[in-house]
């Protein structure tokens, strides 16, 4: 493969680990035999990560399966670690022409990064192809009338559904049916091992994922416990490197009398569209007023919430469910994040960028829209007057503790800590704070 070879075509996995009901995979074997399939250690992200990374652990295991898979129909993956426009310069040397194809990613920086490779490639006369995979509907395909994107989730909702009945978009694109097209590879290739990337393995897994008839007709009532592990699917990192199909996934989702795991499913799109068009949500609030916030942004208060040492169980809980197994329940998620936002009052960037580090499922999109959720700060938002009441919440989802005892084994006892602070006073003074940003700026 080192030789200068005519032309050489490339698959560029990236967040779409998988062989089959692959977009790009399927049109590149599709159209052309000897394809090469490469995956990039990127070091532009690796290089700003801690060394015992959970999702470094998964994405490196999901990689060495996706070489196994390659292998066992006669090829390999070529791995490598470093800047991806250092190594498609160096691969565009390799050949006269190159073509490169790969599966649309909406986040900022990959659209930068892809922007770059695109010149790279074109000015070597190959062709940068690019494929929607990773949703069902990419940002442009699901608009207002007056062709500007939507910024609610309800009607973006129902155009979707609308939209879905008419296009199907859960047909796959068997990419596992053209893998003869691949190119021959006998001799197995070097890759390269976690450490020599200065990680070290981390002992966090990821759960498996369950969606089957019986788990999505009772998703609407199981999903609000979060005692119940399989009340949800845990498929959020799968989904996230493309480990399944969405278009699978989906299609499951729709074919089940009850849709309420449909619309979860639509709230991803959702944000996978607003990073697109808001590009800068990842760092400004959505609603500019909430800039105008004067935080408080206690560091000590900020140790606590992160230790699980608020003196509010449910939120104590969640932090400490995430930081042993890189996952948070959903609804603990959205009552630790209004307290650090509203009781707190910390900058929501605080708690999004904490929970970039440790959930397995980061997406940023995903992560962004939430917390500005939370925080009242973004586009389809809790109004900011709501305050979740960490103590009401627990009653409600964890009415026999069994959450809460679990992550807390010093609950009622001297060692667990009192309330850092009092919920009628943060109510209060949460009010204050965001009514005095909001009505001098709106
Ligand atoms: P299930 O309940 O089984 O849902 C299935 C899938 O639907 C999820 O895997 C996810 O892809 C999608 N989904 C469900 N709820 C949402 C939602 N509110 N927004 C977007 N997609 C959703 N989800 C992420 O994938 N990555 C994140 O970084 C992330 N950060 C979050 C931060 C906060 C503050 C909050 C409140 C929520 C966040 N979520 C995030 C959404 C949600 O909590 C997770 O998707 C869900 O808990 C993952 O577990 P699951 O796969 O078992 O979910």
């Amino acid at each position: 493969m080192n030789k200068k070879t005519k032309e050489q075509v490339v698959m560029w996995f990236r967040r779409d680990l998988r062989l089959y009901d692959n977009t790009a995979l399927y049109f590149a074997l599709k159209k052309h035999v000897h394809v090469v399939s490469i995956f990039i250690f990127d070091r532009n992200i690796l290089d700003f990560l801690e060394k015992d990374d959970a999702r470094v652990t998964f994405i490196y295991d999901a990689v060495l399966q996706l070489k196994s898979d390659l292998q066992k129909n006669g090829s390999d993956l070529r791995i490598f670690y470093g800047n991806p426009e250092d190594i498609f310069i160096l691969l565009a040397k390799e050949h006269d022409v190159l073509s490169v194809y790969v599966n649309e990613d909406y986040e900022p920086y990959a659209r930068l990064r892809d922007k770059k490779i695109k010149k790279i490639i074109e000015i070597n006369n190959g062709v940068f192809q690019c494929y929607k995979d990773h949703v069902l509907f990419a940002p442009d395909e699901i608009k207002k009338n007056d062709n500007t994107p939507y910024v609610v989730y309800t009607p973006y909702k129902k155009k979707w559904l609308d939209m879905a009945e008419e296009l199907m978009p859960y047909s796959i694109f068997p990419s596992e049916d053209y893998l003869a097209h691949l190119i021959k590879i006998k001799k197995p290739l070097k890759w390269i091992k976690l450490k020599n990337m200065g990680f070290i393995r981390s002992h966090i897994r990821a759960s498996k994922y369950r969606i089957d008839e019986t788990f999505l007709e009772n998703y609407n009532q199981s999903r609000e416990y979060p005692s119940d592990e399989h009340g949800t699917s845990r498929i959020g990192p799968y989904l996230r490197f493309g480990i399944v199909s969405i278009r699978e996934i989906a299609r499951k989702a729709a074919e089940s009398h009850d849709k309420t795991f449909l619309y979860e499913l639509i709230w991803r799109n959702f944000f996978q569209m607003i990073i697109f068009y808001y590009p800068k949500t990842t760092q400004k609030s959505f609603k500019v007023p909430y800039d105008y916030i004067v935080w408080n942004n206690n560091k000590k208060d900020f140790m606590a919430w992160c230790e699980g040492k608020t003196g509010y169980p449910l939120v104590d809980a969640g932090m400490r469910e995430l930081r042993a197994t890189g996952h948070m329940h959903n609804r603990v998620r959205m009552v630790a994040a209004s307290f650090l936002c509203k009781h707190l009052l910390i900058d929501w960037r605080w708690g999004e960028r904490y929970f970039a580090r440790y959930l397995l499922d980061f997406e940023l999109a995903s992560n962004v829209g939430n917390w500005q959720w939370a925080a009242g700060s973004g586009c389809d938002a809790a109004p900011y007057f709501r305050i979740f009441n960490p103590k009401i919440q627990l009653k409600k989802f964890d009415p026999d503790s069994v959450y809460i005892k679990k992550w807390l084994p010093e609950l009622n006892t001297e060692q667990y800590p009192k309330p850092i602070v009092e919920h009628r006073f943060a109510r209060e003074r949460v009010f204050l704070v965001y009514k005095k940003a909001l009505k001098r700026n709106l």
